[in-house]
């Protein structure tokens, strides 16, 4: 049954999703391992930034990981309260457990899945609007 709901499909997709990240970030964890290891070996080897990469990597695959995750609860019909991470209904107004308000539904989605898109967008000039050809 589960096989032919669309919604349970998204979530395996998710969690699959979910789980190449947890993967990447055992790898990186490994690589900084072994770059702090060989800086142990060879004091002249700088592997400052070799690492700082590796953290931001880390770092940014939790931020995502936490998003498939908020995904997961909306397909569930879920969402975590801001204030106290309890999941609540989608539909509800404030959190059960805490009364923190939530926003509207389509807020909640934009919180949760569009902020890290906007972080990467470059800012675009409202006051030009270019127009390039489609042909070269
Ligand atoms: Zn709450």
């Amino acid at each position: 049954m589960a096989l032919f709901d669309p919604k349970a499909k998204a979530i395996s997709n998710l969690q699959k999703t979910i789980d190449e990240k947890n993967l990447t970030i055992t790898k990186n964890y490994d690589k900084i391992g072994r770059l702090y290891y060989g800086q142990y070996k060879d004091m002249n080897v700088d592997v400052t930034t070799d690492i700082n990469t590796c953290c931001e990597a880390v770092s940014k695959l939790i931020d995502e990981i936490k998003d498939c995750e908020k995904r997961i609860l909306f397909e569930k019909g879920l969402k975590l309260c801001p204030n106290c991470h309890k999941e609540n209904n989608l539909e509800y107004a404030f959190c059960f457990a805490c009364g923190a308000k939530f926003g509207t539904k389509e807020e909640e989605l934009h919180a949760s899945v569009a902020t890290p898109v906007v972080a990467e967008t470059p800012v675009v000039e409202a006051s030009e609007t270019p127009v390039t050809p489609k042909e070269n």
